[in-house]
Order: C-alpha cells, then structure tokens, then sequence
C-alpha cells in the first residue's frame, strides 16, 4: 500500500526545502522545475504521485517505465491524465528511441551523435521536435556517461543535422557526495558552460535548462541555477 500521508508530507518537506534554496539565492520558485523519479517505486506510488499533481514523472529504463506509461498515459488513460509529462533521464540505446519517442517529451541524456539520429528518424516520422537535454560529464567519472565538455561545442554545432530534435539544454550527474556543497563546483561548471556556449555557438535558440541536481544535492544544484531538479527517493521514496 502507498502511504499517501507520507507522499504529501515528502512533498510538502521538498517544497519547503526548493522554496527556501529560492529565496537564498535570489531565484523565482517557478524557475524550477521538479521531475519526479518513479524509477525505484512502483505503479501505484507513481499514479498517487501523479493524482497529488507531481505531472512530471521521470524513469530512467523503458522496460520498467513502460507499465507505468501505460497506466498514466496510454490510450486507455486518455483523457484522465492528460498533463503527465515524461522525462527520460536514462542512458538511451539507440533502438530503444522508437519505444520512448512520442511518449517521453523531454529527453535528458543526448549524448552522441547516433542516438541524435536515432531520434531525429523517430521524431520525424511522428512530425514532432523533441526537447533534449546535451549529457556533460563534467566530474570526469569513467562510471559517468556524457560528453566531456570540451566536446559539447562541436556536438551542438552538428545537431543542425537534426531538425527533429531541438537542443533545450545541458544535464550532469553529479559524484554522490556525503556534503552536498561538494558538488557546488559541478553545477557551477554547467552553467558556465551554457552560458559560454550560448555565446560562441550560433543557436536558433539559446540553452535556457539546466537539469542537474538529486535527491542528496538539489539545494546546491538550485543555488547555482537548476532549472529542473531530477527527485527520486527523497520526493517519492524507494519501495523493494
Ligand atoms: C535515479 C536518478 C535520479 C533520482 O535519484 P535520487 O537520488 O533518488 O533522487 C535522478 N537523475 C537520474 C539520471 C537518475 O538516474
């Protein structure tokens, strides 16, 4: 059974924490987006997380969201839930783009150039443009996947190529670190690289997001200019 008091007062806890991370430094509260993971809970935990107005869900494996998709958003639930937007923050193999295209609005994990084609093929079929998210590994991490950020310059620049995808931003996952403010010169890091990128690459549209921070680090991650907060375990718990 999922414990909807504990599901409002997770969120109500969260709300208080980004307002107030908001206030310290100077940001409007709805300059931050929160995605809520669902990746570690299962299809009920999602569906009362989306029913309490968390509308942005975000999985990570195809094969684990699918039920879920399905439940909140497949035909079957037209109509009921028509304002739950999906996030995939996961690495994405390339021929799983025609599963997650079409059904998942924001991709967060572009991070070579097959898989930009992968989904431009897919988006172009379905004559939409699909929102994506530039991966960096700024930490360095071999267990990290992203592009160096040297190489992010080039890759935009290569994704006029791709006209069915349009380019929003960047994300990074941070090292897991016990003090949070270790991870302060990591999200810094991404936003100075947007900032220089949207200054020395010609973009039909400037980069305006900044997906980075997690349950153990989204305070630091809004301080230095989150857009989207990615919260698992901390919002919507860790069940099995
Ligand atoms: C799992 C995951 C999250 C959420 O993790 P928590 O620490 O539970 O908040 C965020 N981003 C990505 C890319 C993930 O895979």
């Amino acid at each position: 059974m999922v414990d909807m008091t504990q599901l409002t007062d997770r969120m109500q806890e969260v709300e208080r924490r980004i307002a107030e991370a908001c206030e310290r430094s100077g940001r409007k509260r709805d300059d931050v987006h929160v995605i809520a993971v669902t990746k570690y809970v299962s299809l009920q935990t999602a569906e009362e997380a989306y029913r309490l107005g968390l509308h942005h869900l975000g999985e990570n494996r195809w094969q684990d969201a699918q039920r879920k998709w399905e439940a909140i958003s497949g035909p079957e639930a037209e109509g009921q839930n028509g304002q739950a937007v999906w996030h995939f923050i996961g690495s994405l193999q390339t021929n799983k783009a025609k599963d997650v295209i079409g059904k998942f609005t924001y991709i967060h994990s572009l991070d070579r150039l097959s898989l930009a084609q992968a989904i431009n093929k897919q988006a172009s079929q379905l004559a939409i443009k699909v929102p994506c998210f530039i991966q960096v590994n700024i930490s360095g991490e071999d267990s990290k996947h992203g592009l160096p950020p040297e190489q992010v310059r080039d890759f935009l620049a290569e994704l006029r190529n791709y006209p069915h995808l349009q380019p929003v931003g960047l994300m990074t996952m941070a090292p897991y670190e016990t003090e949070a403010q270790a991870t302060r010169p990591i999200f810094r890091a991404l936003r100075q690289l947007r900032d220089e990128l949207n200054e020395q690459v010609a973009l039909e549209q400037p980069l305006t997001e900044l997906s980075m921070g997690m349950s153990n680090d989204f305070e630091v991650a809004i301080e230095e200019g989150a857009t989207w907060i990615r919260l698992g375990t901390i919002l919507v718990g860790k069940e099995g």
